[in-house]
């Protein structure tokens, strides 16, 4: 195509009119930029008289994720095209189809996926999606078990470690998510009315500790291909159907990060429910109702996982020992949990936020939503290494509440 530089409407539409077996020659097309602009181009490119639309999403070279210009390396553009390629194999249907990856523009082609949700927004306005758990345990199921090395050989394995090497977006996770939180950094960002749980978490020594363990598993326990950045805001929904987009932080890494991030965001909207439902009995139903998502998601990807390692498993020693399925389950449980804890944590006090608890337009509903999800978070942080089963997880977010 071209050298490198941010396209502009005008551009996109050119590149778009140019592509194989997607437009007609010579249809008018409209172009509107979607994105947020912060890291990256989102351009929405239709020919309506044809009900024909495709996106096409560029990478920026800098992250205003400090408030500053950042330089960040364009080849997450590779990496989240190569991961959705990826995805698209091991979990058909549930990311969308990619038409094109150009380097040089750091471009990626894919699916327009405007009849879905962000559900983030679909969860805010508390709507139920009942084949979300089913859908999300397929994806996470498929996609860490066939990356990993009980489903994967093991030399093809690192080959594909080594093409998904992503430390510039590591680094990002490992400051915003393991560091700042736990001390006075010029990053965080919280309301001052929860200055006194901010200050709580810079002298906590045993929430230290075992965050200090999560990053070190973040950043040496190679274990799969993770999405790396599995909040509900990367994933589009209708009740229906479930998509999962931008994975740019991709990487290989411990599972449980994947699957805390999906139980961290169901959880931080359980915390910010007081300011969406009408009433208090609204409220407690669908707080129940993501309480039952979080259980079936462990649940049904704990079945499916097991399902594929009895069936695919390719490693003859973790086959074959007495124990080590239920050991290796128990582990990924507890990694799930103390991930999910440190993911809502990062989200109250930390750099960026969630929409969940910051839309809250009255101050006192979203500090007690702020606090509740701080509870809930270090909770689930302080269990992780002792969780045994969901169910445990269940009630310890009941009794932060
Ligand atoms: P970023 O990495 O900058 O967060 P995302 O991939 O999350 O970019 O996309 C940003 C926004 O662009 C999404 O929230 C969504 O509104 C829109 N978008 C991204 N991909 C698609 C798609 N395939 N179809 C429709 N809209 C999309
Ligand atoms: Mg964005
Ligand atoms: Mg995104
Ligand atoms: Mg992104």
């Amino acid at each position: 195509m071209s050298a490198y530089h941010p396209l502009n409407e005008t551009e996109a539409i050119e590149i778009a009119s140019k592509l194989d077996g997607v437009f007609e020659p010579g249809a008018q097309l409209a172009c509107r930029e979607i994105g947020d602009g912060n890291l990256n181009l989102v351009f929405h490119i239709a020919d309506p008289a044809a009900g024909r639309s495709i996106i096409l999403k560029q990478a920026l070279p800098y992250a205003k994720v400090v408030g500053e210009s950042w330089p960040l390396t364009l080849d997450r553009a590779r990496i989240e095209s190569e991961a959705l390629i990826l995805e698209g194999k091991l979990a058909p249907g549930l990311v969308p189809a990619v038409y094109l990856y150009d380097a040089e523009l750091a471009l990626t082609v894919m699916e327009d996926l405007s009849d879905h949700v962000i559900m983030r927004q679909g969860l805010m306005k508390g709507i139920r999606y009942p084949l979300f758990a089913g859908h999300i345990s397929t994806f996470l199921a498929r996609t860490l078990f066939f990356t990993s090395d009980l489903g994967h050989n093991q030399q093809d394995k690192k080959l594909l470690a080594r093409s998904f090497t992503n430390p510039e977006l590591c680094k990002i996770t490992e400051d915003l998510i393991f560091d700042d939180p736990y001390r006075d950094a010029d990053t965080n960002s919280f309301d001052e009315a929860i200055r006194d749980e901010a200050q709580a978490l810079w002298s906590d020594g045993e929430l230290h500790l075992e965050v200090a363990l999560l990053r070190e598993k973040f950043l040496t326990h190679a274990q799969a291909l993770l999405h790396g950045d599995l909040h509900t805001g990367s994933i589009f929904i209708t009740p229906e159907s479930t998509k999962v987009i931008d994975p740019e932080f991709a990487y290989y890494g411990p599972m449980g990060f994947d699957i805390g991030a999906v139980l961290a965001n169901l959880l931080l909207n359980y915390a910010s429910r007081e300011g969406w439902d009408k009433s208090d009995a609204e409220r407690e139903r669908y707080r129940d109702y993501l309480l039952e998502t979080v259980a079936d998601i462990w649940t049904q990807f704990e079945e499916k996982f097991l399902a594929l390692w009895n069936e695919h498993g390719v490693d003859r020693l973790a086959n074959a020992a007495p124990g080590y399925k239920e050991a290796y389950m128990r582990r990924l449980l507890q990694d799930t949990v103390g991930f999910a804890g440190c993911k809502m944590v990062r989200r109250v006090v930390g750099l960026a936020h969630v929409a969940d608890i910051d839309k809250l337009e009255d101050a006192s509903a979203r500090e007690r939503a702020q606090r509740l999800a701080l509870r809930i978070g270090k909770s689930l942080i302080k269990l992780n290494r002792g969780a045994a089963s969901i169910h445990q997880v269940i009630a310890a977010v009941q009794s932060a509440s």
